[in-house]
Parts: C-alpha cells; structure tokens; sequence
C-alpha cells in the first residue's frame, strides 16, 4: 500500500462523499429555471449553501459558491479593490508575506494593470503575521491609502495559524477590509467568518475531501465586490449556471469534516494531531539533523509537520520517498516542472541553502499509523541518497 502524505495538495475523496457527489449529478434541471426539475435541482442547492453557511459562520446571502479557492480569492481581492476604488479608497493593497501564489498572482496583476501599490506585510520566524507588524505596515502606507489587506488564516506550507480575528480588529480600526484565505484551516479550525471581523474569506472544498473545482467565496453584507465575470448574476458578484452537484459534495465533505453528529470534530482533531506527533517524533528519531519548521503545536494545524534536511534538496526528497511508496511535498509551487525555493522559508528568514532542502507531510483524521511507519522506514536511505546527491 502506498503511504499519502500530502492532504494540503488534497485530500482523498471519502465514500460518503461519493455516493452524495453521484446522487447529486444525477439532478436534471439548471436550478434557476422556474419549472419543477429547476425548483428540484434549487432545493438541493440551497440546502447545501445553508449546510455550507453554518459551516463557516456566516449567513446563506453571504455565501457566493465558485469554482475553488483560487477563483475566490481572485474575486475577493479584484473585485473589491476596484469596488474600493471606485468608491474614493487608496491604492495600497497589504499583502502578508507568506501568501499562497493565487493571492500574490491576483495582486501583482492588479499592480501590474490596475494601479495598485502593494506592500508586504512581514512574517516573523515561525510564518506568524503579528497584530504590530500589521499596524506598522498601515501606519507606514497611510490608514486612507489602503483598499484592502488579504492574509493567511493558516499557513499551507509551515501551518502557522494566525491571530485572525486580533489581525481583523487592527485594519478594522482604520476601516480597511480584510480577506482571509482559509483554504488551508477549513477542516481543522473552527471558522466563524462573523466572529473575526474580517470583510470577506476563500475556502476551497477538495481540502477537505470535496471536489476539485468548488469552493465559496464569503463576501460579508456589507462588502461590495465587482464581478470578474460577467453574465447572468446568478449569484451576488458572480454570474454562470450553478454547480448543484459540487454544491451537494461539498456540504456532505463539511459534514464529514465539521459536523459533530458522528465522531465529535474535538475527537477527530485529537485523533490527527496523535498522528501528526507520532510523525513529528519519529522523523526526529530517523532523521535526527531535520530541522522542524514553523510554529510550535500551539499554533500550528493539527495535520501539519514540516522539516528542512540539511543538505538535501526538498525535490530529491520528493522523488526518493516516491519510489519508496511514499507521497510527500515540498511545500511549495512548481514553476514548469521545477520546485522553486520556498518564498514562505526564505520571509520567515530560512537562508536559501536551509530553505531548498524542505520537505511537508500532511495527514488526515483517517491516515493510517500503517502510512506513517512507512515513512519511517523509507526515510534514512532517502536523505542519505539526497544527501549524497546534493553534494555532487
Ligand atoms: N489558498 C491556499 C492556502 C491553498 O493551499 C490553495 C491550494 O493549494 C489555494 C488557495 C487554491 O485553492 P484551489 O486549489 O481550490 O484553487
């Protein structure tokens, strides 16, 4: 059997969510037809907005379902930047350090052809973005140059948590809206988009065992956003025929994930960060020289660990434990085929050298210690050939 270490890529599709994700495709009707198939096909829809709603503690008119969590930060981050502008804000957009590369892309475009001013928002040495280092940057921009700022619930590459809510409560002092990607917390972090204050924040279902291709973008009451797309407005700030399947898979994948009904969410994050620990305390072992990277368990998801070994590079890792039966990453994004050095390591001020030899595991509530022994075991001969490889 091979072992799957690579639940922040994605993560495996359960039955349950299957079986849903079938029954749904079998819903003949576009639900915004008013006859009895397109009421049908609304029902089940509107059932799975509400199930996704309570999920992330907002209300149904706030959720806007999309095509994942890229296309849901590109309209978060577009659309209200030209909505600010319009409506007399700066140009400034704040920009935390260790963003995924759909936020940077989504900015860097918007400062490329759109007149944006980007400014970083530093990260400290664990990934962690401080409520100082947040005021600092909008003491440095000017309160009312700024249009937004876009930040990391949690870190995909080290799992740093942030101080979501202590974050928002900062930028809402000046007025300045907030979008948060939560991408990576959905699943093992409670979300609760009324209690952080933020303006609008991107979740993505196949993170959590849901469809590639379906996300939500939570655009707050009062967030105005303009569209990136243009058509039937099926939805606020978001037009095109609705996805009712990949609606219904993604509420039955937060069922799974969130819901206390079966296995209390407590219990099964209990379970994973055991797991996650057994892998933490077993690389040390067989790996002594790895550096563990990020924060402490305090602040770090329960699903993640994260190393650089030194003297090895992160994809010469990647390839060794493969052939071994062992799926792992990297972390970070692949450019045409070839693994850049992770931009998170080198803001958290990991030199280049440290930062190339990084390599991620993340589990799930369900990975089996099976996998983890397997790593284990393939480990030692995979840094001692990536070591040896390295030096040539
Ligand atoms: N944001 C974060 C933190 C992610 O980890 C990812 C996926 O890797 C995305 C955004 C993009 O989401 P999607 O794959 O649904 O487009």
């Amino acid at each position: 059997m091979r072992a799957y270490l690579d639940h922040a890529a994605t993560s495996p599709m359960p039955r349950e969510v299957r079986e849903a994700y079938l029954d749904a495709l079998g819903v003949v009707g576009n639900p915004s037809s008013t006859h009895q198939h397109g009421q049908l096909a609304s029902e089940a829809l509107e059932t799975a907005r509400d199930r996704i709603a309570s999920a992330l503690g907002c209300d149904r008119a706030e959720t806007i379902l999309t095509g994942g969590g890229t296309e849901s930060i590109n309209l978060a981050i577009k659309g209200m930047f030209w909505a600010r502008r319009r409506a007399g804000s700066g140009p400034v957009i704040l920009v935390a350090a260790g963003e995924h590369h759909a936020t940077f892309e989504a900015a860097q475009w918007l400062a490329e052809t759109q007149g944006a001013t980007l400014l970083e928002v530093p990260i400290d040495a664990t990934g962690g973005i401080t409520p100082e280092a947040l005021a600092h940057a909008i003491a440095q921009a000017g309160p009312d140059q700024v249009a937004l700022a876009t930040l990391m619930w949690a870190n995909n590459e080290v799992g740093t948590v942030q101080p979501v809510a202590e974050l928002c409560a900062v930028a809402r002092t000046h007025g300045i809206p907030v979008h948060v990607d939560a991408v990576a917390a959905l699943g093992q972090e409670r979300i609760d988009f009324a209690a952080t204050g933020a303006a609008a924040l991107s979740v993505s279902a196949h993170k959590i065992g849901g469809p590639v291709g379906v996300g939500a973008l939570v655009l707050g009451r009062r967030t105005v956003a303009d569209p990136l797309m243009h058509g039937g407005t099926q939805q606020r700030a978001r037009s095109g025929s609705q996805n009712v399947a990949g609606a219904v898979a993604f509420a039955a994948a937060i069922d799974l994930a969130l819901d206390d009904r079966g296995e209390p969410w407590a219990e099964r994050i209990a379970r994973t960060r055991v797991l996650r620990d057994r892998l933490v305390s077993g690389v040390r072992e067989v790996a002594p020289e790895a550096v563990m990277r990020g924060p402490g368990a305090e602040s770090r998801l329960v699903g993640n660990a994260h190393f650089t070994f030194p003297g090895c590079q992160g994809d010469s890792l990647v390839f060794l434990l493969d052939a071994a039966g062992v799926s792992a990453s990297v972390g970070s994004a692949c450019q045409a085929g070839v693994h850049e050095t992770s931009h998170v390591l080198l803001a958290m001020g990991v030199p280049e050298d440290e930062a190339a030899g990084a390599l991620r595991f993340t589990i799930g509530p369900d990975t089996a210690d099976s996998e983890i022994d397997a790593l284990l075991e393939a480990l030692p001969a995979a840094v001692a050939r990536a070591r040896v490889a390295g030096l040539s």
